[in-house]
């Protein structure tokens, strides 16, 4: 095996080979190993690295963060550490691109800069269209120019000169200006809040201010523009069951979207039968599945308005609601055997039997072909 470590210059792979029961050879065996192992699972034999080389580097760190024994909060300065152990040269011809050009930068400030871009980068790669974009945007930016920045809503790809004035927003930031749909803008806004991010400028990354996001509500008010409403766009039941399903995962509980499609309509209408009758105690239970209970009720809208109130709850629910999580899965294993099969066993253990057909008469249910133990649990649990 060949040794880990790199020239200092030129970052190629040393040629010696390694010392007995070591990753380096006898003339760098006291080098970091930590550093170059790392280097080694990120970048393999290469040496000519760009940005996105390093960018893999700080998703390694930062996933890796409690293997190599630093607290995530220090990830950043552990990032750094491992800067320092790339030729500089090599960081500042990577990073050109990315920097203001007119700037001298030592290089303390240069690794800040790149852990901070990295990070954000980071925190926001999900959004892979987004991420394209920010590098094109980032030139632009450095232009600090006034007029608009962009031709078209990054959401709608329409152009802006086609989006009536009552409805094109312009966000500035930076002393750049960016223009948007405004229903867009607002709609991209509550989707962040919604999966608890910080709403944020999708062109800069940079945090939408309180002031702005209250001014984009008086200026919808003032110019008489809707909002849209957070929705999913599901076209099969099999979809919403699919997100309702992720949720439970999420919240700790094993289930599959399969499950969900097998129940028929009634049975979901009973499930939320059960809920409410479960949490009467909990006066939040009463912000949910009001539409499905509700009484013109149709097959059709039933998964979807199940759905989207079960995912929520699951997501509102935390700390001592956390229980309407539980009561609504509890219902669910009422009502389905794949469910009631699945119980986590925290949640079930105690059988009692002898209470059986006493709980059964309480819910009216004396149908029950197949005694239900875990409806025991619950009486004996809860009542
Ligand atoms: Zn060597």
């Amino acid at each position: 095996m060949k040794c880990l470590c790199r020239n200092k210059t030129t970052f190629k792979l040393c040629k010696k080979n390694v010392k007995k029961n070591n990753n380096f050879c006898r003339y760098h065996h006291n080098n970091n190993y930590l550093a170059y192992t790392i280097f080694n699972n990120v970048f393999g034999n290469k040496h000519n690295l760009n940005m996105n080389d390093i960018f893999n580097l700080y998703k390694y760190v930062t996933e890796n963060v409690s293997i190599n024994e630093y607290k995530e909060e220090n990830s950043g300065i552990f990032f750094i550490e491992l800067l320092e152990n790339i030729p500089y040269k090599l960081l500042l011809l990577l990073s050109k691109r990315y920097l203001n050009q007119t700037n001298k930068y030592v290089k303390k400030e240069l690794y800040i800069f790149l852990n901070e871009l990295n990070s954000k980068s980071y925190n926001i790669c999900k959004f892979d269209k987004i991420n394209i974009l920010q590098h094109k945007f980032k030139y632009y930016l450095l232009n600090k120019n006034n007029k608009l920045i962009n031709t078209e809503d990054l959401f709608t790809c329409e152009s802006l000169s086609d989006i009536p004035k009552n409805r094109l927003f312009i966000l500035k930031d930076n002393n750049c200006a960016y223009g948007f749909d405004v229903i867009e803008l607002d709609y991209f806004i509550k989707k962040c809040v919604d999966e608890k991010k910080i709403p944020y400028n999708p062109y800069t990354r940079e945090k939408i201010k309180e002031d702005t996001i209250l001014y984009i509500g008086k200026f919808m008010e003032y110019n008489k523009i809707e909002s849209r409403e957070l929705q999913y766009n599901w076209i099969t039941n099999m979809q919403a069951y699919t997100d309702l399903s992720i949720e439970f995962e999420r919240r700790g509980f094993y289930n599959s979207p399969e499950w969900f499609e097998k129940m028929s309509i009634e049975s979901i209408l009973k499930t939320i039968k059960y809920f409410k009758d479960f949490s009467t105690e909990f006066e939040e239970s009463n912000q949910y599945f009001n539409n499905v209970t509700a009484n013109n009720v149709t097959a059709n809208n039933v998964t979807f308005d199940f759905c989207t109130d079960g995912i929520r709850l699951l997501k509102e629910c935390n700390d001592d609601l956390y229980i309407l999580c539980c009561n609504l899965f509890k219902s669910l294993a009422l009502c389905s055997n794949d469910f009631y099969d699945n119980i986590p066993t925290w949640m079930s253990g105690i059988n009692t039997t002898s209470l059986l057909s006493n709980v059964f008469s309480i819910f009216g249910d004396t149908s029950g072909n197949n005694p239900n133990n875990f409806l025991l649990y619950y009486y004996v649990e809860y009542m």
